[in-house]
């Protein structure tokens, strides 16, 4: 099949009839083609939204509150379409896909949709002045928003909604890995009466597409969410014209166990934190660090439970761990594996391609649990982004500390402990941009999300994202 590029509404081929292959991850085989869009097709999506804007701007915020919740409506009634495609896609089990994938893409529309209509601005009386300021909002004008390939629509429909809300238009990427549930969005915005113009969806290269997006000097915004090293080139390209950037990058982020916690809770929640979407969310707890009284039982109860996870074809209802998204990342994890073994580190459980009768060309990897020597290990500081995660043991509070921030990202942090003190010690001193304490990946959409250090730069959610796709101006009077 052929996947186009949304414009104004439509569907259009490549000005250039350049296309690249979609793979499926699941059994290795080309199922359709995408374009690899050029600078002119950039540039027709950016006159589209150009031309929508002044009418999109000036759309009452009910109006806009009610189409989004209309497209949130469309994906739900949609389910399994979207979730049957997105898993096609991405090697992804389907039942996460209809359990988290599609449904939190309907939840970012359906939120938004709402925030909208709770978003407003300070004033202030400048008392002794005879004055007094008001603040407006007022959205950017033309937006780039551009996406990676482990939660396709989840991400993508992340920065649309707050995008399309504020009242800008948008020119959009997904991933030239997983384009497909983005080019069914298309079908969905119209039918929900989107006006032409307002969403428009380029696919393509990174090099080419995405480039030419974060090039055109009259984008002014860009929300990007991918690897750290094209977030530093776009902030590179960005920086003379001065765009505004939101990045939200790679993580290598700490699970941390203590020795007080609820011990089946934390090692469920550990299993999931660690293989969930096979490794490949940015938020998985991909170094685990526990309590030396404890270390052995962990060790021995968390490898029985990964090695009863079934890794299979993402269609059948009882596989935990589907295909890697590519047979270039799947390379790249099983390098990582034998730089672990080259680093002395213990191969716990794991480690081996798997074939999954059948689907003989898929990309399958046993979930695998490294045991290593020491914190700064490579596989323990680089982002392997993979059904990989590593373990070793601590004794205070301060070396795990130390060892939690030696690493040059900052996404997210997970504690385990029942100590009120240490929480809040140990909270405070974490260096991420988000901390789940007892929980893993519990999220509301109201609160802020995003990292620091080489995590990123800015911040998603709630009232975080409206701001960052809206301009603040200030209107002072003197009465
Ligand atoms: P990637 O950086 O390779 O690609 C992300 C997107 O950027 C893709 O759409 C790609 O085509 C585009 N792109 C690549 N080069 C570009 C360029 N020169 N100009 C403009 N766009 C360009 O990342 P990926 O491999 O798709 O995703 C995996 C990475 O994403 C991991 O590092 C992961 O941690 C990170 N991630 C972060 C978060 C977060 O919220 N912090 C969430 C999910 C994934």
């Amino acid at each position: 099949m052929k996947i186009t590029n949304y414009i104004n509404g439509n569907f259009h081929n490549p000005i250039e009839d350049n296309w690249i292959d979609n793979y499926n991850p699941s059994d290795g085989t080309v199922y359709g083609q995408i374009p690899n869009s050029s600078k002119e097709d950039v540039e027709n999506a950016y006159i589209a939204a150009k031309s929508t804007f002044p009418s999109w701007s000036q759309t009452t915020f009910e109006e806009r509150s009610r189409i989004l919740i209309k497209i949130s409506e469309l994906l739900e009634a949609n389910l399994e379409r979207f979730a049957e495609a997105e898993s096609k896609d991405n090697g992804k089990p389907v039942s996460l896909a209809k359990s988290v994938d599609i449904p939190r893409a309907a939840s970012n529309f359906r939120f938004f949709g709402n925030a909208i209509t709770q978003f407003t601005s300070e004033s202030h009386e400048s008392v002794g002045q005879d004055a007094i300021n008001y603040t407006l909002r007022q959205p950017i004008g033309v937006v780039g928003c551009i996406s990676p390939w482990n939660l396709p629509l989840y991400l993508f429909t992340w920065k649309i909604a707050p995008a399309i809300a504020a009242g800008n238009c948008v020119v959009a990427k997904p991933s030239e890995v997983t384009p497909m549930t983005a080019y069914l969005l298309g079908e969905i915005c119209n039918e929900a009466g989107l006006p032409k113009g307002v969403l428009n969806i380029v696919h393509g290269l990174g090099s080419t597409t995405g480039q030419a997006i974060i090039e055109h000097p009259d984008i002014k915004a860009i929300s990007f969410t991918g690897g750290t090293a094209t977030g530093a080139h776009i902030a590179k390209v960005a920086a003379p014209m001065f765009k505004k950037l939101s990045l939200e990058l790679g993580g290598k982020n700490p699970n941390i166990i203590f020795a007080d916690c609820d011990y089946e809770d934390m090692l469920q929640t550990t299993v999931r934190s660690s293989f969930a979407n096979q490794g490949q969310i940015c938020l998985c707890g991909s170094r685990i660090f526990v309590e030396a009284s404890i270390y052995d039982k962990f060790k021995t109860d968390f490898v029985a439970k990964v090695k009863g996870l079934k890794v299979g074809h993402p269609s059948d209802t009882d596989t935990n761990i589907g295909a890697l998204v590519s047979q270039q990342h799947l390379n790249k994890v099983k390098d990582y594996i034998q730089i672990a073994k080259d680093e002395n580190a213990t191969v716990l459980c794991g480690g081996n391609e798997v074939i999954v009768k059948g689907f003989e060309h898929g990309y399958y990897l046993e979930p695998t649990v490294l045991e290593v020597p020491t914190d700064d290990c490579r596989v323990n500081q680089e982002e392997i982004f993979g059904p990989v995660v590593t373990v070793m043991p601590f004794n205070t509070e301060n070396d795990v500390l130390q060892m939690a921030n030696k690493v040059k990202y900052g996404l997210s942090a997970t504690l385990w402990t029942n100590d009120l003190k240490r929480t809040m010690h140990m909270s405070n001193k974490l260096q991420a941009g988000i901390v789940w304490v007892n929980t893993w990946m519990l999220r509301d959409l109201r609160t802020p999300f995003g990292g620091v250090k080489d995590s990123g730069v800015g911040r998603e959610g709630g009232f975080e994202a409206l701001r960052f796709f809206t301009e603040a101006k200030n209107v002072c009077i003197k009465y």
